[in-house]
């Protein structure tokens, strides 16, 4: 899974990278969002693949979209406030 191999920061969710350091404030929390519509993407593209051996290009992206945003509401509704 694509998930699996995106390693991200316990803290802040951000992309663990040589150097990582924690952002603060709006950075954060636009690594956080920006994080979320990743994964929502990925996990979109891995169940089209799933379902599709081959999937044309318009519906790899539409399910990466609906993957994200998705994710998005998800994130949304758990945290409780944005
Ligand atoms: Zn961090």
């Amino acid at each position: 899974m694509l998930v699996c191999l995106v390693a991200t920061c316990p803290k802040c969710m951000g992309f663990l990278e040589d150097g990582h350091r924690c952002p603060r404030g709006v950075f954060s929390r636009l690594g956080e969002a920006l994080v979320t519509v990743v994964i929502g993407g990925g996990i979109g593209t891995a169940l089209c693949y799933a379902f599709e051996e081959h999937p044309v290009a318009p519906l790899v992206l539409a399910a990466a979209a609906l993957g994200a945003v998705l994710a998005m509401a998800v994130r949304q509704a758990t945290s409780g406030r944005v």
